[in-house]
């Protein structure tokens, strides 16, 4: 059981209050995208549920685990972000593998992880080449493969796709579907393109200055949007 229950979650910067009292639920295996402006606080929230940043109020709880101090090593999540951060001195296996063999994995066990990883995001003819080898789509694979081989509970995906073309964005767009369905795990998809959200989700969070303004399945926010800035968010295309 992965669900992400997130209760009262407050987080604020110096003196700015970018999250206001979030009250989430997310089921085990949904695909749940958040969307909203940009700023309006769609990272953070990732980032609190990731543990890389810490809420000042309120509980996050992971799998029924309250995980709210726990480390982001502990919570049994992987994160895919935007850029890929892949090292560019390192081939693609070692890339996949570079979080499990400095937490001391097994030699076995990660070739075994990277073997099933790699097959399934076709990637087990690239194995030795650089990043700079491959293409776009290619790499953010590898970023995929990463956050895959350690077999979180939960993904967690912040805008992976912005920065691809069109054509690519669309094809990644259904191969992480096709992850979603093939791994049944809890996914959280951070975007603001709303064909992505109303194409890929189970359930939409719509965010704005820091707050859940409306969830819902995408075609219940499409149908009945609960006001004004929901109709303008998920009604126009970009
Ligand atoms: P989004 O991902 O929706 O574009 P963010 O979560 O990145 O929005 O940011 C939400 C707000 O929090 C913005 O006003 C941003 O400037 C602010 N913010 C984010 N991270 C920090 C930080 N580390 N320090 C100060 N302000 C931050
Ligand atoms: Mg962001």
């Amino acid at each position: 059981m992965a669900e992400v229950v997130l209760r009262s979650v407050d987080k604020t910067f110096g003196s700015v209050r970018v999250i206001k009292s979030v009250d989430l639920h997310i089921a085990d295996g949904e695909f749940c995208v958040f969307v909203g402006p940009s700023g309006c606080g769609k990272s953070t929230l990732l980032r609190l549920i990731a543990g890389l940043e810490e809420v000042t109020s309120g509980a996050v709880e992971i799998g029924g685990e309250d995980v709210t101090r726990l480390p982001p090593a502990s919570r049994g999540i992987a994160m895919v972000f935007q850029s890929y951060a892949l090292y560019p001195h390192m081939t693609v296996a070692d890339n996949i593998t570079f979080g499990l063999r400095t937490a001391g994995a097994e030699k076995a066990d990660t070739a075994r992880r990277l073997e099933h990883a790699s097959k399934m995001l076709e990637l087990d003819t690239l194995l030795d080449r650089k990043p700079a080898q491959l293409s776009g789509g290619q790499r953010q694979r590898v970023a995929i493969g990463r956050a895959i081989v350690r077999d979180p509970q939960v993904f967690l995906f912040d805008e992976p796709l912005s920065n691809l073309d069109a054509a690519l964005r669309t094809q990644m767009r259904i191969e992480i579907g096709g992850l979603h369905k093939d791994l049944n795990t809890t996914m959280i998809y951070v975007t603001h393109d709303q064909v992505e959200a109303m194409t890929m989700a189970d359930k939409i969070v719509v965010l704005r200055a820091g707050q859940v303004e409306q969830v819902g399945a995408p075609l219940d926010l499409y149908s009945r949007p609960a006001n004004l800035f929901v109709a303008g968010f998920i009604g126009s295309p970009k």
